[in-house]
């Protein structure tokens, strides 16, 4: 797949001598959770050259369910000192089904000094068997302290036609302009790949493309006939929902900045349609709103309150 570069780095490496700590760093979308889960399966691999992908623990491994692969996340950048303690509690506990334990931490670019201070300890002197896998965008916030006790991996962007074997092989069946447009667009990132060539047709974003159309064309049943329909999405497809206004909304304002299209061909219209339209500071001021909507309905605000400040906001920029 992706990353064989990360793949012959590591390969020296046998899961005896694997590295205590490893940073894989690169831009969200790179591939940096999956390069960590693959070397979590080849540390728990059942074969000497894994991961095979094949035995149980690496399946337990790739699925996160292994009884010693541990996941902390602080891509919000809030982790507190209080959960490294506990980490660092965790590293110490015996493994359960294998040798070693696995520690996942995504966002450790974000973490605070004094929390990386308290993991520095923990990267200082490791508890034999203890494999720490950092996952960050780039080495300039880890403190060089930190830094010293890692072996640093850069997870390059893939090639445009190797976007494209990967879209391929990743989601089969779609039209060959689908993939040349989502691999020309990615940058290479193969999360942003997969991303642009899912959203194209999903039914969230259709609804979208029609609502901010109706807002533009200031034609108010339109608007609000898309807007009612939203009541029949579940809470998870609300927040697509929400992304993908805010999706369209800053392409509209990259263009009036006079940038670089970077959605699909089929969305450059709402785009054009909302530079036209709208100002600079209209656009931003419902982006601001959907962004707000977003984070709401990832709170689990009622569908109907969300929707009714939807039209709310979006009446008081588009008919006052
Ligand atoms: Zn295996």
């Amino acid at each position: 797949m992706e990353n064989q570069a990360l793949k012959r780095a590591v390969a020296p490496f046998s899961p005896d001598r694997f590295p205590h700590a490893v940073a894989l760093l690169g831009p969200a979308g790179s591939g940096r959770l999956a390069a960590a889960r693959l070397l979590a399966a080849g540390l728990f691999c059942a074969e000497a050259d894994g991961p095979c992908m094949g035995c149980v623990p690496c399946k337990k491994a790739l699925a996160f369910s292994h009884p010693d692969l541990f996941f902390f996340d602080n891509s919000d950048g809030k982790m507190t000192v209080d959960q490294i303690r506990a980490l660092r509690r965790e590293a110490f506990i015996r493994p359960g089904e294998s040798d070693r334990r696995v520690f996942i931490l995504r966002g450790a670019d974000k973490l605070t000094v004094p929390c990386q201070n308290a993991l520095l300890k923990l990267l200082e002197e490791p508890p034999p068997g203890v494999v720490f896998l950092l996952i960050g965008e780039n080495a300039n916030g880890l403190l060089p302290t930190v830094r010293s006790r890692v072996v640093s991996f850069e997870l390059q962007p893939l090639s445009e036609g190797a976007a494209l074997s990967f879209l391929r092989t990743a989601r089969p069946g779609k039209s060959d302009a689908a993939y040349a447009e989502a691999a020309a667009l990615s940058g290479g990132i193969a999360g942003r790949a997969l991303e642009m060539l899912e959203r194209a047709d999903s039914p969230t974003r259709a609804l979208a493309v029609r609502c901010l159309t109706a807002l533009a064309e200031q034609s108010e049943l339109s608007f609000f006939t898309a807007v009612h329909e939203g009541e029949t999405l579940s809470s998870g497809s609300l927040t697509l929902f929400f992304d993908d206004l805010r999706a369209l909304a800053a392409e509209g304002m990259l263009l009036l900045a006079g940038g670089r299209p970077t959605l699909p061909e089929g969305e450059r219209d709402i785009a054009r349609l909302l530079a036209k339209r709208f100002t600079l500071a209209e656009l931003s001021r419902l982006s601001s709103a959907f962004i707000m909507l977003r984070e709401r309905a990832d709170a689990h605000g009622g569908v109907a309150a969300l929707l009714g400040t939807l039209a709310a906001e979006c009446a008081v920029v588009a008919y006052c």
